[in-house]
């Protein structure tokens, strides 16, 4: 890295040449991306805005969180998980795997430098990418910002007049604060699913609401991992067919999970999932109120 200094509006900033690309993110898919350079003898920067790598796993899941996908499907390249590891790694295994994983390719992220804007100067052909106190040039950006990173509630009409606490999942640690108390959860992916799991295990009552009707997957079959065989069948059959196959097989060992909703839902479309409906990234959050009247 090459430092200067030069004047913008009168005030100095801090101008950093990076030989190699700049990284923004150091969760699982920055860090992959930096190894996957090392591996080719390329040097990289990352810029991350926490205090530390894996920023999602550490300080914004529940407690109860394991990997849904078998570890095979999780694993970053050129270091798999240790043997030892259960087929889904618990959240703590898995940030032990990320922290290896960087001292493994001797990645140090420069941390807590959030990135506030990224320009491509046309004239010189280099990205200008700046954060607070300093601005990193490169040939070559690259995003890792991810998916989930930013947590997500949509306008919901009335809920000012809800009177109990309204929480995304990211800040939702354990069922144990909500016992006995009944919980609406919002949304029916994967966290949805495994926080309801969560209250029932520490006595709370959860409710489910779901804006359109899902359909609902064992984690494995037949002794596999579902999202294996869909993988596997995926090489031979259309999406459609192993769709078919997966449902059926599904309503084999589940029952047909159409048949457990509230007759009140069934008449009187919720509030809710009305207004769910406008945002598309709905599939990606879910959220929790407890106390509902
Ligand atoms: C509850 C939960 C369970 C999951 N389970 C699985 C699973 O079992 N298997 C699986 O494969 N995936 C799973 N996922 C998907 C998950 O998105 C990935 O595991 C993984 O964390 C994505 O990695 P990423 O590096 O793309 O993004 P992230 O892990 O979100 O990392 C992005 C990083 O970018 C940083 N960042 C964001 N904006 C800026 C900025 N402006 N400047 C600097 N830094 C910034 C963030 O601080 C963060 O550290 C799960 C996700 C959740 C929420």
């Amino acid at each position: 890295m090459d430092s200067s200094c030069k004047e913008e509006n009168g005030n100095p900033v801090n101008c950093l040449f990076v030989h190699g690309p700049i990284i923004v993110g150091a969760g699982p898919s920055g860090l992959a991306v930096a190894a996957c350079l090392k591996e080719k003898g390329v040097p990289s920067l990352i810029l991350e805005r926490s205090e530390c790598i894996a920023s999602l796993w550490q300080q914004r899941t529940y407690d109860r969180l394991k990997l849904h996908l078998p570890k095979q499907f999780c694993q970053l390249p050129f270091l798999s998980f240790p043997e030892n590891f259960p087929k889904y790694p618990t959240k703590h295994q898995f940030i032990s795997y990320m922290e290896s994983y960087a001292r493994h390719f001797s990645i140090e992220p420069i941390f807590k430098k959030v990135v506030e804007t990224a320009e491509l100067d046309h004239v010189r052909q280099f990205w200008r990418v700046r954060t607070q106190d300093f601005e990193y040039c490169s040939r070559w950006l690259i995003v890792a910002t991810g998916e989930n990173a930013e947590s997500f509630i949509p306008e919901i009409q009335g809920i000012e007049r809800f009177q109990g606490p309204v929480i995304h999942t990211s800040v939702y640690k354990s069922g144990s604060e909500f016992k006995y108390q009944r919980v609406l959860v919002v949304g029916c992916g994967n966290s949805g699913m495994e926080v309801s799991l969560d209250l029932c295990r520490h006595n709370a009552i959860p409710h489910m609401v779901v804006r359109n009707s899902v359909h609902i997957l064992p984690r494995e079959m037949f002794g596999f991992s579902t999202f294996s065989i869909a993988m596997e069948l995926l090489k031979w059959l259309p999406l459609r067919l192993v769709d078919k196959f997966l449902l059926l097989v599904a309503n084999f060992t589940l029952g047909n999970t159409g048949q457990i909703r509230s007759p009140e839902a069934e008449n009187r479309p919720n509030r809710a999932q009305k207004c769910h409906r406008k945002d598309s990234r709905a599939r990606c959050w879910s959220f929790i109120t407890n106390q509902i009247r």
